[in-house]
C-alpha cells in the first residue's frame, strides 16, 4: 500500500506523528476499519493504535461507525471511520469548457455538486464561484477547512499561483489570493486556498482512493485526455513534481519535429494528435463541448488510439510503471464501449512497443471515478491535505 506523498520530502520528526499520519491514512484508503485491523495491516502495536485512535476520537475526527452493535455481534470488533462532520471543503476542478464544484466532508463525501461553463475572464470567473460558493454553503463557511482547485495547467511552488493554463489564456494568475480575498470580504472567512495542477490532483485520488491500485503499487502514471492531454504521476510512492512544478507535461513532449503548432508555442506536441479536439477524435466520436462520446467511425477510433499510443509507449518505455489509468471527459459510463477498444488497442501497441515484456505487462486501466472525476476528489484530498499527512511531510 502507498501512503502518498504529495509534498517536497521532508523528514519524520516524531514516530509518534507519523503513526497518526499512518492511522489517518489508513481510514482514508480502508473506510471502515476496527483498531485490531489497523494494527494487523500497518504493523503497529495494539497499544499505539488504541492510544492513537482515542486522540482522534477526542479530537472529533474519528467516530465509531456501529457503535450500538456490541451486544448483539459479541465480540465483534467495532469498527470506526473518518467522522464526516469533523470539517468539510470546497472543491473546485477547473475544467477549460466546464468547472465543477462540491462540499467534500472529511469522510469523502461529495455533495451539493455544480457545474458551470468557465468564463475565461478571471473576475467574470470568481463571480461565478462565489455564487456557487452560496449554494453549495447554505449554512455558511465557518466550518469549511480550506479550498482545493485544480487547474488545467502549471501552478508555482505555493500553490497559490498559476504560471500558465495555455487552454484558458491565464498567466501569472495569482488565483489563489484572488480567491481567499474574495471569500474574506463576502464570506467574512480567512480560508486557505491550495491549488494544483489537475492530474496531479487525480493521480493522487486514484492512488488513494482509487479501486484500480494494487497492493504493491508503487508508480501510478494518471493521463487525462480532453483538450488537452496532461498526467500525474507517482513514483515510488510519491508524488513527482519537478524542481519548478511543471513535471507531468507529457502532452508537450514532442511527437513530431514538423508537427502541428501546439498553443505552448513548439510544434508537434503530443496533445496536438492525442487530445479529444484533434479531427481524428472528432471523427472517432467524441463531442467535447458536450462532454459526450459515441462510436461514429470505428477506423477513425482505431487511428486515433495508434496517436494516442505514441505518448503511452514512451511512457511505459521511460517511466516503468506499475499502472497507467485514463481519465477525463471521454470517461463516461455510456462510453464502455469506446473504452474496451482503447485498451485492447493500446495493449495490443504496448506489447508490440514495449522494451521488455516484463514493461509490457503495465496494466491499462479506466479511471475508478466514474460519477465525479478523480480530479475534484483529488482537489478535496488537497485541500485536506495537512491534515492527512500531518505534520510530517510538510506539503510546502
Ligand atoms: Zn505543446
Amino acid at each position: 500500500m502507498v501512503f502518498i506523498r504529495t509534498g517536497r520530502g521532508g523528514r519524520a520528526s516524531q514516530q509518534r506523528e507519523v503513526n497518526k499520519t499512518i492511522i489517518l491514512n489508513a481510514f482514508l484508503r480502508c473506510r471502515n476499519i476496527s483498531r485490531t485491523e489497523i494494527a494487523k495491516r500497518f504493523n503497529l502495536s495494539k497499544s499505539t493504535v488504541t492510544r492513537l485512535v482515542s486522540n482522534l476520537i477526542s479530537e472529533g475526527m474519528i467516530v465509531e461507525i456501529e457503535p450500538y452493535n456490541i451486544k448483539k455481534i459479541g465480540r465483534k470488533a467495532i469498527l470506526l471511520g473518518l467522522n464526516p462532520n469533523y470539517k468539510s471543503v470546497l472543491a473546485i476542478k477547473v475544467g477549460v469548457t466546464h468547472t465543477l464544484m462540491a462540499k467534500i466532508d472529511f469522510a469523502m463525501n461529495i455533495k451539493n455538486i455544480k457545474s458551470f461553463f468557465t468564463p475565461k475572464n478571471p473576475q467574470d470567473f470568481l463571480d461565478k464561484v462565489e455564487e456557487y460558493t452560496r449554494e453549495i454553503f447554505p449554512e455558511g463557511l465557518k466550518n469549511t477547512h480550506a479550498v482545493g482547485v485544480g487547474i488545467p495547467g502549471i501552478v508555482d511552488n505555493t500553490f497559490k499561483n498559476v504560471v500558465v493554463a495555455p487552454n484558458l489564456n491565464w498567466k501569472n494568475l495569482p488565483l489563489g489570493d484572488m480567491i481567499s480575498e474574495r471569500f474574506k470580504k463576502v464570506f467574512s472567512v480567512d480560508i486557505p486556498v491550495k491549488m494544483d495542477n489537475e492530474a496531479n490532483m487525480a493521480v493522487v485520488a486514484e492512488g488513494m482512493l482509487g479501486s484500480k491500485i494494487e497492493f504493491n503499487d508503487v508508480n501510478i502514471v494518471y493521463i487525462f485526455i480532453g483538450e488537452g492531454v496532461g498526467t500525474g504521476l507517482i513514483l515510488e510512492g510519491k508524488l513527482y513534481r519537478g524542481k519548478a512544478n511543471t513535471a507531468g507535461e507529457f502532452g508537450h513532449m514532442t511527437v513530431g519535429r514538423d508537427g502541428i503548432k501546439c498553443k505552448c508555442g513548439n510544434l508537434g506536441c503530443w496533445e496536438r494528435y492525442a487530445s479529444l479536439g484533434s479531427d481524428l477524435a472528432k471523427r472517432a466520436g467524441f463531442d467535447l463541448e458536450n462532454e459526450k462520446a459515441s462510436i461514429l467511425d470505428e477506423k477513425a477510433l482505431k487511428l486515433y488510439v495508434d496517436e494516442l499510443s505514441v505518448g503511452v509507449i514512451n511512457i511505459v518505455n521511460g517511466l516503468n510503471p506499475d499502472v497507467i489509468i485514463l481519465g477525463g471527459p471521454l470517461i463516461k459510463s455510456d462510453t464502455k464501449e469506446i473504452w474496451e477498444i482503447i485498451r485492447k488497442e493500446l495493449k495490443k501497441i504496448i506489447e508490440e512497443k514495449s522494451i521488455t515484456s516484463d514493461a509490457g505487462k503495465v496494466r491499462i486501466e479506466l479511471t475508478s471515478f466514474l460519477e465525479y472525476p478523480a480530479e475534484l476528489v483529488g482537489a478535496g484530498i488537497w485541500a485536506f491535505w495537512d491534515i492527512f499527512e500531518g505534520p510530517v511531510l510538510s506539503t510546502v
